[in-house]
C-alpha cells in the first residue's frame, strides 16, 4: 500500500504540501522558489485556461504575446509601479558574454512593455477600445514560497485594455472581476466575495483595485483574482494618446486584470480531503476510471465490456480510463485514484456483468451505488452534475458559517483565527496597520454584496462608511 497522506488535523500546511506531491501535481526544483508543474497539475491549468480563454474571447478580447524581458528604464517610468515591484525584480545584466548597457528585468507584470507598444498601435478613437490578453509566465522574487500558492515564477494571464473614457475603463474593470467571480463559482465550485481592496492593498500604479476573495478550509482567505482600473497613470508615463472625437489629443484610460496558477492551490485548499485531491467535474481531466475486477477467463469478458462502457462515456465528452492491471489489488487502485482526484470510480466484475450492472462511487461523498449498465452513461453524468453543485454548496455553507460581524477591537483580536470578520473601518492606513500588527489579519476587500451601513471604526472609533472583510490570508 502506498503512503497515506498526513491528515489535515495533524497540520493543514503539511497536509497541503504532502497532497500536492503525492497526487503528482507539482514538485520542487533546484531553482529557488520555482516549481515543476507535473502532468496532473498542468491538466488542471489547461482546464482553467480553456474555460477562461473562452470567457475572455466572448467579451471581445484577443490574445497576444510580449517579451519576457523588460528594459529597466520602462519600469522606472511609473514611479509608484517601480517602487512597488523593485524588491521582487530579477535582472539580466549579462547576455552573449557581454555586460548589457541597460539591464533587463524579467517581467513581474507587463503594464510597462505593453504600454510602450500600445503607444505605437493607438492613434485615434477608432483604435479603441483595445482589448488584449496575454497567457505567460512572470517572475517575482519571493522570500517564502509554497507550491502553487506563492512561487517565484508562476503562470498567469494578464489582460490589458485601453478605453476612451474613465467610465468605460471602470465598466471593463468590473466586468472582468465579474468574469472571475463567475468562473470561480461555476467552474471551480469555489464561492468568492467580490469587492474593492483598500488603498494599501491597491496594485502599484493603479487608481483602484478589486479582488475576489475565497475562504479555504483552514478559514484563511485566498485572493484568487484581481482587476485594476489603471486610470491614465501608465498612459501618461508612456505617452499613450489618441485623437479624440473632439479633434484633441487625449490619454487613454486603462485596465489590467489577472489570475494565476495560484488558483490550483485554491482549488485544493477548498475541496480536497484526507484521502487526497477532489476536483470539481467541470475542471477535471479525469472524470471516470473503470476498474476491472475478476480473474482468468471471466476477466477478458469484463475488460471487453469495460472498454465498451469507456467508449460510450467518452462519446459524451468525459475523460475516462480503464484500469485492467492485474498486478495491483483493487484496494490499492481505489487508494491511488482517490489520491489523484478522479471524480467517479466505476467497479466492474463478473458478478456485476451477470446482473448487467456496475458499481459507482463518487469521490467527494464516497457513496457507493449500483447502476444498470444500460443506463450507466446517464447515471455517471447525473452524479458528476450533482457533485459539481454539492461541492459549491458545501464550500459556501462553510464560508457562511465562518463569516461574522465583530463590533469591538477585543472581539476582533479574539476571533482573528475564526474566519472572515466583518468590521467597521475608518479607511485610515494606520488602523489597518495596527490590526495587521496585533493579529496578522489584513483587510481583504469591501464586498459589493454586503450592504454598506455607516458605523464606527473598531480600532479608533472614527466614522466608517461600512464593513470590510478582515481575515488572515495566504
Ligand atoms: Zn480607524
Amino acid at each position: 500500500m502506498a503512503d497515506k497522506l498526513i491528515p489535515r488535523e495533524k497540520g493543514f500546511s503539511e497536509w497541503y504540501v504532502d497532497l500536492v506531491q503525492k497526487a503528482k501535481l507539482a514538485d520542487y526544483s533546484d531553482v529557488k522558489g520555482c516549481m515543476v508543474i507535473r502532468p496532473n497539475g498542468f491538466a488542471l491549468w489547461e482546464s482553467i485556461q480553456r474555460a477562461l480563454d473562452k470567457m475572455f474571447k466572448d467579451t471581445g478580447h484577443r490574445n497576444a504575446y510580449f517579451p519576457l524581458l523588460i528594459p529597466l528604464s520602462y519600469l522606472k517610468k511609473e514611479a509608484e509601479h517601480v517602487e512597488g515591484f523593485n524588491p521582487q525584480l530579477a535582472l539580466v545584466t549579462v547576455a552573449g558574454g557581454k555586460q548589457l548597457e541597460e539591464p533587463y528585468a524579467i517581467r513581474p507584470t507587463s503594464e510597462t512593455i505593453i504600454n510602450a507598444t500600445f503607444a505605437k498601435w493607438i492613434q485615434s478613437y477608432r483604435d479603441l477600445p483595445l482589448l488584449i490578453n496575454q497567457w505567460c509566465n512572470v517572475m517575482r522574487w519571493e522570500m517564502r514560497t509554497r507550491l502553487f500558492l506563492r512561487t517565484t515564477e508562476f503562470l498567469w494571464q494578464e489582460g490589458h485594455t485601453c478605453h476612451e473614457t474613465e467610465e468605460e475603463a471602470e465598466r471593463e474593470t468590473r466586468q472582468m472581476l465579474e468574469i472571475y467571480r463567475t468562473f470561480a463559482e461555476e467552474h471551480m465550485a469555489m464561492p468568492v466575495l467580490a469587492g474593492r481592496k483598500s488603498e494599501s492593498e491597491r496594485f502599484a500604479g493603479a487608481l483602484r483595485t478589486y479582488s475576489i476573495e475565497a475562504m479555504m478550509q483552514d478559514k484563511k482567505a485566498l485572493q484568487a483574482g484581481t482587476s485594476h482600473n489603471l486610470g491614465q497613470n501608465f498612459a501618461k508615463a508612456f505617452n499613450t494618446q489618441f485623437l479624440g472625437r473632439d479633434g484633441q489629443q487625449h490619454y487613454v484610460w486603462q485596465t489590467s486584470w489577472g489570475v494565476s496558477t495560484r488558483l490550483i492551490g485554491g482549488l485544493i485548499l477548498t475541496h480536497s480531503d484526507d484521502s487526497g485531491l477532489v476536483v470539481p467535474p467541470k475542471l477535471a481531466a479525469s472524470h471516470v476510471v473503470i476498474i476491472v475486477i475478476g480473474k482468468g477467463e471471466e476477466r477478458a469478458r469484463v475488460v471487453e465490456r469495460a472498454q465498451a462502457l469507456a467508449a460510450d462515456l467518452r462519446r459524451v465528452g468525459l475523460g475516462v480510463s480503464v484500469d485492467d492491471d492485474e498486478s495491483k489489488s483493487p484496494g490499492f487502485k481505489y487508494f491511488e485514484y482517490e489520491l489523484q482526484g478522479v471524480c467517479l470510480r466505476v467497479e466492474l466484475g463478473p458478478k456485476d456483468l451477470a446482473k448487467e450492472q456496475c458499481v459507482m462511487v463518487r469521490r467527494d461523498t464516497r457513496v457507493k451505488e449500483f447502476a444498470p449498465l444500460s443506463g450507466a452513461v446517464a447515471r455517471a453524468q447525473a452524479l458528476l452534475e450533482s457533485m459539481q453543485k454539492d461541492l459549491f454548496a458545501r464550500a459556501k455553507q462553510f464560508r457562511d458559517e465562518h463569516t461574522f460581524e465583530v463590533n469591538t477591537y477585543d472581539e476582533l483580536k479574539a476571533r482573528a483565527d475564526d474566519g472572515f470578520m466583518l468590521a467597521h473601518w475608518c479607511e485610515k492606513p494606520s488602523c489597518e496597520a495596527k490590526v495587521k500588527e496585533d493579529t496578522s489579519a489584513t483587510t481583504r476587500c469591501r464586498p459589493f454584496a454586503l450592504e454598506q451601513v455607516p458605523g464606527k471604526c473598531v480600532v479608533c472609533g472614527e466614522p466608517s462608511p461600512g464593513r470590510m472583510v478582515v481575515a488572515k490570508a495566504y
